[in-house]
């Protein structure tokens, strides 16, 4: 999953970065409004964390550009305390979820969860794909009530794919999900994380769709 961070505060961007990167998750951070506004519009997030006041282009601003143009990615405002009417301007804007600062970071981590979750259709933090188990909140996969130890980088693309279980996801799509920007984005290490999380799992439940992509998929027969 690829996060997106906006914020002009730099120690607060720093936070944010290192806790997300830290639960698993590719980060890319904007300190301005200008470049948060171009990074949402031109690269694929999983979910952003938006502070509202930024120098350059404001947060209510590049929301309603960003829902113009159709990026529909779930965004989390940071709005200041006790600002009711930037709440609403925020959701109205097309916000999905709002914290007020001060705020705690263990929340900020459950409502990304949240919000990540019901992008992807589910309403709870662990997700079941046959034998597997995923606890998002621990991030910890068990396989027939059994812990396996995950990478970061396995975690992450096996996250992405239980989040979209069922659907073919190609490999530009992993790449772009799974890697930070300036990430070496070599897509031929995708089929190696594949081949390792294969030998973790029930090898023939990540199936390879010649030509499209990576399906996962509980289902025994092999289509
Ligand atoms: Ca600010």
């Amino acid at each position: 999953m690829r996060v997106l961070v906006v914020e002009d505060d730099p120690d607060l961007n720093r936070q944010l970065v290192t806790a997300l990167s830290d639960v698993g998750y590719a980060v890319d951070s904007a300190d301005d409004g200008e470049e948060g506004h171009f990074l949402g519009d031109t690269e694929p997030y999983d979910a952003v964390i938006l502070d509202l006041g930024l120098p350059k282009m404001d947060g209510i601003s590049i929301l309603e550009q960003w829902r113009r143009n159709d990026r529909n990615m779930p965004v989390l405002i940071l709005t200041a305390r006790d600002r009711w009417s930037e709440k609403v301007a925020g959701i109205d804007a097309g916000a999905d979820d709002y914290l007020a600062k001060p705020f705690h970071m263990e929340e900020l981590l459950a409502r990304v969860r949240a919000l990540l979750r019901r992008s992807a259709g589910h309403a709870k933090n662990e997700i079941e794909c046959g034998p597997l188990r995923l606890d998002t909140k621990m991030a910890r996969l068990t396989v027939d009530g059994v812990p396996v130890k995950l990478t970061s980088h396995e975690y992450r693309l096996l996250s992405y794919l239980m989040h979209h279980a069922g659907r073919v996801v190609s490999r530009t799509e992993l790449v772009e999900h799974l890697y930070e920007q300036d990430f070496d984005r070599d897509s031929n290490t995708i089929e190696v994380f594949i081949g390792r999380l294969r030998k973790k799992i029930p090898s023939d439940m990540i199936k390879t769709v010649r030509g499209l992509g990576y399906c996962l998929s509980a289902d025994e027969d092999a289509g």
